[in-house]
């Protein structure tokens, strides 16, 4: 069986700033093609770390990856490192160079010195090219053992690999295939998710299932290890139908998009438009709408009323509603999604007033009390949450349970249209 193994390199990389999330794709897209991972490894940016784990990875893997490092200044090591643990010499390439030069050029701008070592490439390497970065890749090969040094930023990296590595991995591969599928949950809790669920996949002893919480939403994992990749395809395609089926409108997708992609293509594909006006969040929902490419389709406006003031006049709540009701009320989350929605001129209004704590929350209404509402042509709605957890995965659900409001009012207004 091919082994592999990825060296992620960089001290950022072992701090809580930064996550490494290069080997999680590669891990992915190796799988793909038949090739099992069997170690990751973090390496700061220490020359000799970097050799014994270089080193030690070449002894006992067939395809070993190292991303990151490839940068121009002094604590990029990588390219260095790497031709030392294999006990070749770094040479220089004049063509490397003046395509980066060519590209600083483009930019506007002149090409540094230290530049240079960029075009430093292991003896009997192949160079991978970079459209997107400075740093070329390289792909060394002896003995049917592979050392691919890849650049860190991964738009650089994941063209870089698809386009020039996988075309040379794919005859290594084993015959199997590894095959996933990720279904995504909102609105129901993971025990009674696995109540539903776990007739269903007990039944399928080969695909490792799991069931995990997301920040925002319960995820069902599934994964197929098979010589046949049509088959494990249509086993995982039957079981995600169950599954589907067991859950009903709470499962938002079964192709692991996110709430907002899945939100977003339905405005798109209907097209219909909308605005929110989000207080607790603070324009999270917006941000999340925003994220999507092309959502300017359906994405109109939102506004952060933080302030009763500003509920008030960008809005027009009335001040009798926060008076009478208080600002975190349904009646004032309804005034909310009406106000947006008329000012905006969109098909949908969805608003959000809440607690999001730590402080601030009374008896009546506690830290987590948050109000969804809704407005279309017909009718105007609000739902109450009582959302768990700290400030930040209160602001969190709170923006999945609107986006999921709106989802699950959609899928209603269809049902009628229908009708
Ligand atoms: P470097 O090639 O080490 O100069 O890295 C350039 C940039 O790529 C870093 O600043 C990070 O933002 C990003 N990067 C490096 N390694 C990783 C990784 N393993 N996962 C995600 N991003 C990374
Ligand atoms: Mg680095």
């Amino acid at each position: 069986m091919i082994t592999s193994e990825i060296i992620a390199v960089g001290s950022e990389l072992l701090t809580p700033e930064k996550t490494d999330t290069n080997s999680l794709w590669l891990t992915e897209t190796l799988n793909e093609i038949g090739i099992e991972v069997m170690l990751k490894t973090i390496v700061g940016d220490d020359e000799l770390r970097l050799l014994e784990t270089i080193k030690d990875a070449l002894k006992r893997s067939d395809v070993v990856i190292t991303t990151g490092g490839l940068g121009p200044t002094e604590d990029d090591l990588t390219r260095q490192i790497a031709a030392k643990a294999l006990g070749k010499e770094l040479v220089f390439r004049q063509d490397i160079e003046d395509g980066i030069r060519e590209r600083f050029k483009k930019m506007g701008r002149e090409m540094s010195e230290t530049n240079r070592r960029q075009a430093m490439v292991i003896d009997g390497s192949d160079v991978l090219k970079n459209d997107n970065g400075t740093a070329p890749g390289l792909l060394y090969e002896e003995d049917g053992k592979y050392l691919i040094v890849l650049p860190g930023p991964p738009r650089e990296l994941k063209p870089m690999f698809t386009e020039q590595v996988v075309p040379r991995l794919k005859d290594l591969a084993e015959d199997f295939v590894v095959k996933r599928r990720i279904i995504g949950v909102s609105g129901m809790g993971e025990s009674v998710l696995d109540e539903l669920v776990a007739p269903i996949y007990t039944q399928y002893s080969d695909v490792r299932t799991s069931i995990l919480f997301n920040k925002t939403h319960v995820e069902i994992h599934l994964y197929l290890k098979a010589e046949n990749g049509d088959e494990a395809n249509a086993i995982l395609e039957e079981m995600t139908a169950k599954m589907a089926d067991a859950l009903g409108i709470a499962v938002f997708t079964t192709k692991g998009e996110s709430m907002e992609e899945v939100v977003g293509r339905m405005l798109f594909e209907r097209g219909q438009t909308v605005s929110t006006a989000e207080s607790c969040t603070g324009g999270l929902v917006g941000r999340r709408f925003t994220e999507v490419p092309g959502s300017s389709k359906y994405y109109m406006e939102g506004a952060i009323t933080y302030s009763n003031d500003s509920k008030m006049k960008m809005l027009g709540v009335s001040a009798e509603t926060i008076e009478n009701h208080g600002a975190v009320s349904s009646q004032t989350a309804e005034e909310m999604a009406v106000g947006i929605r008329e000012r905006s001129r969109t098909d949908f209004g969805i608003s959000i007033t809440g607690i999001a704590g730590p402080d601030g929350g009374t008896d009546e209404k506690p830290v987590g009390t948050v109000f969804v509402g809704y407005a279309d042509a017909n009718e105007t709605r609000s739902i109450k949450l009582t959302v768990p957890g700290d400030r930040y995965l209160v602001r969190w659900r709170t923006s999945q349970a609107a986006l999921d409001y709106l989802r699950r009012q959609m899928l209603k207004q269809r049902g009628r249209d229908k009708v």
